[in-house]
């Protein structure tokens, strides 16, 4: 394998140990197994891997661990994504709490600090 061809491969997704890459193109492969040509990019390789229902036609040739291992890979991005979209709605809710908060406690310490500085004011004098 020529070396230029390795350094286009993004390493980070389990999905590109099974694909063939176009040089210069992530989002045309070959599937290692039957040698049909995905396009469209990794996740579609490996809903072709997964058999994943309704995507695209499964592979004949894969086996029946790494079928599993790119389900699991697919749902599990899935869950990321979803998990995301939580954690950003999550955000929105506590800034808005937090602002809230920090106005209760900028009233709490007008009133303390009025109460307080009176008698202090006084003492000085
Ligand atoms: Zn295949």
């Amino acid at each position: 394998m020529p070396r230029d061809k390795a350094a286009e491969v993004p390493n980070n997704n389990i999905g590109w140990k099974f694909a063939n890459v176009v040089p210069r193109d992530r989002h045309n492969l070959n599937c290692k197994f039957c040698g049909r040509h995905i396009t469209g990019g990794i996740t579609r390789l490996k809903q072709h891997l997964a058999h994943m229902k309704g995507q695209i036609t499964g592979c004949n040739n894969v086996s029946t661990e790494i079928r599993q291992e790119m389900m699991k890979d697919l749902l599990s991005n899935n869950e990321k994504k979803q998990r995301e979209k939580q954690k950003q709605r999550d955000e929105v809710t506590t800034q808005v709490r937090a602002s809230q908060w920090q106005y209760d406690d900028a009233c709490d310490q007008i009133i303390v600090s009025s109460d307080d500085s009176d008698p202090k004011m006084t003492m000085a004098r």
